[in-house]
Formats: C-alpha cells, structure tokens, sequence
C-alpha cells in the first residue's frame, strides 16, 4: 500500500434470509474485511425482519458495514457482486424474492449516481428501515446526499416489525 492511497468511506448494506442467514450476513462481512484496499471500521449489530413485497418467505437478517477503501464506486460494487457469487447467489432470482446473501452499496462519499449498473446513495436508505436502522446505529451522524443527516431521516411505520438480534 502506498502512502498516497486515498482511502474513502464507504456503507454497504447486507441481507439474507436463507442457508443460515446469520452466519451468511457474518461470512459476508469477513469476506469484505479481506478484500484488498478495503479496511472494516464499524459493523451494526443484526436485525431481524420480515420480508417485503408481498412474497411468502422467510425472515431477512440485515446489517450494514463502515468501511473505507482506496477503490472507486464502480471497483467496489465488483468486489460486492464477487462476495455475493462466492455465498452462492444465483443472479436468476426473483426481484424481492429469497436471497442467500445481498450487498448493496449503500454510500460512497459524498457521491450522487443514477446509472444502470449503480445507483447511490441507494434508494433503499431513505425506504427501508432494515436498512435506515443499522446504518443509524454506526453512523448517525453521517450526511447522506439528497437525504441529509441518517438520525434525521423518518422511520417508516407502514413495514414488517425489524428487531435487533445481536
Ligand atoms: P436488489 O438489491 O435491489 O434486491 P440485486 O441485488 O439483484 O437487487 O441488484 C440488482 C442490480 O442493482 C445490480 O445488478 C446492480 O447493478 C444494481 N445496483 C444499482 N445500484 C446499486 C447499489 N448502490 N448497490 C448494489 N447494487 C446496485
Ligand atoms: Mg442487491
């Protein structure tokens, strides 16, 4: 690593509700403290929540990661999507429907992107509170682009009941 590297942060939101879905959310978190130029700093704890979009299914375990990395955006989506083959995500599955494990990248820097391949901040921040709260956990005070500062963002009261397991 040189001296030089410019080392942003970055919040990753993790999911799954099958195979095990704890020790998947917490696989998943080991691999991306291994990839290179990417260091952990803060992990939530694990929450529960019951799944969203009219599907039956199992509960999701979430949690979101504090990072910083010397990668860019487009670099460390990659590495997520890289994380989520080596679990044993299939891409085929349906939108909303059971996952073994899900990484999104929910902020990078202060960066605004509404592409096809990536979107950020990620639309689910300011809509799921499987992800508004454990990113409120380890960084309240973080200001979300377009969004504002984390604590400040309202919870919503209309989604399946989300509880801290660990
Ligand atoms: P979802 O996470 O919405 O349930 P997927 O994990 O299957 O669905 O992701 C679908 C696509 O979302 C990916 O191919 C990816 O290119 C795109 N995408 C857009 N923005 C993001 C982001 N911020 N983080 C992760 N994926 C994203
Ligand atoms: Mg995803």
């Amino acid at each position: 690593m040189t001296g030089s590297a410019h080392w942003y942060p970055a919040y990753v939101g993790i999911g799954s509700n099958l195979d095990g879905p704890a020790s998947q959310v917490k696989d998943a978190i080991g691999l991306l403290d291994e990839v290179q130029g990417v260091r952990l700093v803060a992990t939530s704890s694990l929450y529960r929540s019951g799944a969203f979009g009219g599907i039956e299914q199992p509960d999701f375990v979430n949690a979101v990661a504090g990072l910083l990395t010397t990668m860019t955006a487009d670099e460390l989506l990659v590495e997520l999507q890289a994380i989520e083959s080596r679990q044993g995500r299939e891409r085929d599955e349906l939108r909303w429907g059971p996952r073994v494990i899900d990484l999104d990248l929910l902020v990078y820097s202060a960066q605004e992107i509404d592409g096809p391949e990536l979107t950020l901040p990620h639309p689910g921040i300011g809509e799921r509170n499987f992800v508004l709260l454990p990113l409120a956990e380890i960084a309240p005070d973080l200001a979300v682009p377009g969004l504002g500062r984390v604590a400040s963002i309202p919870v919503s009261r209309v989604e399946p009941s989300i509880s801290r397991i660990a």
